[in-house]
């Protein structure tokens, strides 16, 4: 028992010993989370980091969990993107209940704290021009001046603002900024804007505003409103700190949330920026969003990805105050981890070969009973086909084989997996000197694979019975960036992108079973990897698989 606390503890990420720290204290009754997206786009697996970490530590500490669309600002948002994003956290499995909120249902209340800062003589109506404001902002080095119009009166900067409300000044004229320091040596808290006149349409309010408030401004208010206690965002966030606690100071709320900041979660050789995978998207690089080689939510649970397996991925990378870049290679080990025991095993041929048993009852079909995953019974058992013309692997057959090959040769006896030994007799070929097809004899009294007499084969290898086999298209992908290059071209920034990310196999030949299958249904395919059905294109009888992963891989997991 003393032993596992002593681990517990030790364990704890630096998140989690503030949150206990602020709960032994009494600081907060209940913790409270949100995952705050912009709806400007889909969530990448950065995202699946934010959303995971926030909703687990409300879980873990029984608080709650808000999903909060910051959508204060009306240039960039559109609202498809709330449904793909409410999706998405759905799927994840981060559950917000009824806690769904818009950051623009604030705005009144926004509007009524920039008053309340007013009167307290800490904001002021500002009349220089962005050109101007950015030269009295100073500059690391050189402090600030502080600009002609900081000393108005309470009520000149009511008015003002009042009528930057009302529309009477034109875009950029006018901001409302937060009375601070001009010398603090963190330009964040040089006066910052915190309002701006913007006439423009929100997808929310409509025409109602014509200012709009400032991120840092919004943020904090919008965590103070939902009675969030432990705003958790990224690394880069860390220097507006002061200016999130000065406004939750100024504004006075009672129990006033804190900000905490870690690292973003990397992916190397990996492509997140929006602006890079809309121009896949658009030069047809990739066949949507949600292609299955990018790494946005929806395009890892087309590949075939699990919540679990994804969850895991998150666990594995921990909670951290210094940026790194993880390999996608761990993606891959949790994915197989999670669909080892999980997925059907079952057998596909993805470059086929006919083979045929000269010496079985020429149309006749037995079916063979074999488990659906080995190493977990509890999937059951199931009935394949089996007959006299088969299909196999070409590399399964080698005419003149190389040292240490134990698989089909003339002569050389292997095991069909589940099915009986076979001697491999000749082959045919054609004009061109391709094989075409190879035959073999079998013995009856090896049937399912078992050895009649203790005499062992070397090789054992899949096939699929070519009378009921079902045709498949599966696709193989390899990263979309052009490794030995990197992810950007150094000379003009543009993507290095690998010509061969992307191979179709038209003609697979799968086990009838496998021709049931549908959108997100994954198997083992033996030997090829782990598959999934297609989303958009699989249908029953014509089934289209996207490779999640193949089976081996060198990766180790990091030590801890
Ligand atoms: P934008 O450039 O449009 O701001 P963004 O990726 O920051 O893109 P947001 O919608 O602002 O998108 O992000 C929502 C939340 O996800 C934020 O709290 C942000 O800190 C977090 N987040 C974004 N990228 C990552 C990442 N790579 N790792 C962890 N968290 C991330
Ligand atoms: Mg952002």
């Amino acid at each position: 028992m003393e032993k596992e606390t002593v681990k517990e503890t030790v364990s704890k990420n630096f998140i989690e010993q503030i949150i206990e720290k602020d709960l032994a204290e009494g600081k907060y009754e209940e913790i409270c989370t949100r995952f705050p997206p912009e709806p400007n786009g889909y969530l990448h697996i950065g995202h699946a980091k934010s959303i995971l970490l926030n909703y687990g530590l409300a879980k873990k500490y029984n608080g709650k969990f808000n999903l909060r669309f910051d959508d204060t600002n009306p240039t960039k948002e559109k609202t498809e993107f709330v449904d793909s994003i409410k999706a998405d956290v759905k799927w994840l499995g981060a559950d917000w209940e009824d806690r769904l909120y818009f950051a623009s249902d604030y705005f009144d209340q926004m509007y009524e704290a920039a008053i309340k800062l007013i009167k307290k003589g800490k904001a002021f109506v500002c009349d220089l021009s962005p050109e101007e404001i950015r030269e009295y902002r100073g500059t690391l080095t050189e402090p600030g001046k502080e600009s002609p119009y900081r000393n108005r009166s309470i009520e000149e900067n009511l008015d003002l603002f009042e009528r930057m409300k009302n529309g009477e000044f034109p875009d950029g004229s006018h901001v409302l900024r937060a009375k601070i320091d001009m010398a603090s040596p963190n330009i964040n808290m040089r006066d910052p804007i915190i309002y701006r006149v913007a006439h423009m349409t929100h997808h929310n309010t409509g025409d109602k505003w014509c200012i709009y408030p400032m991120y840092d401004f919004a943020h904090p208010i919008e965590d103070a409103i939902e009675g969030v206690t432990h705003s958790i965002c990224t690394l880069e966030f860390e220097d507006h700190r002061p200016l999130y606690d000065w406004v939750v100071r100024e504004l006075e709320y009672p129990h006033p949330p804190k900000q905490i900041e870690f690292a973003k979660l990397y992916l190397t050789n990996v492509v997140t920026g929006k602006r890079y995978i809309k121009k896949l998207v658009e030069d047809g690089t990739v066949d949507g969003w949600d292609d299955p080689r990018l790494v946005s939510i929806a395009a890892l649970r087309r590949r075939g990805f699990t919540p679990e397996s994804i969850q895991k991925f998150v666990e594995l990378c921990g909670v951290s105050k210094a940026n790194s870049s993880v390999d996608y290679a761990m993606l891959e080990y949790c994915i197989r981890e999670d669909l080892k025991m999980k997925a059907p095993r079952m057998m596909a041929v993805l470059d086929p070969v006919k083979l045929v048993i000269d010496n079985y009852p020429e149309g006749e079909i037995e079916y063979l009973e074999v488990p659906n995953n080995m190493e977990n019974p509890e999937l059951g058992v199931r009935q394949v086909p089996f007959g006299r013309e088969l299909y196999i692997e070409r590399e399964d057959f080698m005419e003149e084989p190389v040292k240490k090959y134990r698989r089909l040769y003339p002569g050389n006896e292997v095991r069909l997996m589940n099915a009986y030994f076979v001697t491999c007799t000749s082959c045919e070929k054609d004009e061109e000197g391709n094989i075409t097809v190879i035959h073999c004899t079998y013995d009856p009294a090896s049937k399912g694979g078992n050895s009649p007499d203790g005499r062992k084969v070397k090789g054992t290898i899949h096939w699929v019975c070519a009378s009921t086999a079902v045709k498949a298209q599966c696709r193989l992908y390899e990263n979309i960036v052009d490794e030995e290059k990197g992810v950007y071209n150094k000379e003009d920034g543009s993507l290095n992108v690998n010509p061969n990310s992307l191979t179709v196999v038209e003609e697979a030949y799968v086990e009838p079973e496998l021709g049931k299958a549908g959108a997100y249904d994954r198997y083992q395919f033996v030997r090829n990897g782990f598959f999934c059905g297609d989303c958009h294109d699989t249908k029953p009888g014509a089934p289209v698989f996207n490779r999640i992963v193949s089976l081996k891989s060198s990766f180790k997991l990091p030590e801890k």
